[in-house]
C-alpha cells in the first residue's frame, strides 16, 4: 500500500508554511486560521503539537509581550524588536534596535538583555 504523507503531516506543514511565509508573529489562533486555508480539519490541538515540534527543533521562537498571548516567528530573523496594535490586536516586526540602549543602564551594571515593543496603531488601523 502507497503511503503519502498523512493527514497530520499534511496539517503540520500547513503549519509550518504560514510560519515559513509570516511578516508579522502569529498567535495560535492567527496560526490555526491561516494553516485552515491549507490543510482541512485543522484543530487548535494540532497547531499546538506543531508549534511545540518547530519550537524543538529551533525553527521557530515565542514572542512574549506581556499581558498578549504568545506570538511565533521564525528563529532565522536576527535581532529586532515589536509594534503591537492597540485596535485590531495584531503584533508586528520592527526593524533593527537601538545602539546606545545598553547605556541606559547606571555606572557599572552589567546589561544582558533587553526588550522593547512599541504601542499603537498600524498603518491599517490609523488610517
Ligand atoms: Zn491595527
Ligand atoms: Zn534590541
Amino acid at each position: 500500500m502507497p503511503t503519502g504523507p498523512t493527514r497530520k503531516t499534511k496539517q503540520r506543514d500547513a503549519v509550518r508554511a504560514v510560519l515559513g511565509a509570516a511578516e508579522r508573529p502569529l498567535s495560535i489562533d492567527e496560526l490555526l486560521k491561516a494553516a485552515s486555508r491549507r490543510a482541512d480539519g485543522l484543530g487548535v490541538a494540532t497547531v499546538y503539537r506543531a508549534v511545540a515540534l518547530l519550537l524543538d527543533e529551533g525553527w521557530i521562537e515565542a514572542v512574549e509581550i506581556p499581558g498578549e498571548p504568545a506570538r511565533y516567528e521564525r528563529s532565522d530573523k536576527g535581532h529586532h524588536h515589536h509594534f503591537q496594535c492597540e485596535k485590531c490586536d495584531r503584533a508586528f516586526d520592527i526593524a533593527g534596535c537601538l545602539d546606545n540602549l545598553r547605556k541606559l543602564a547606571p555606572p557599572k551594571f552589567r546589561v544582558k538583555e533587553h526588550s522593547v515593543t512599541l504601542y499603537g496603531l498600524c498603518a491599517a488601523c490609523a488610517a
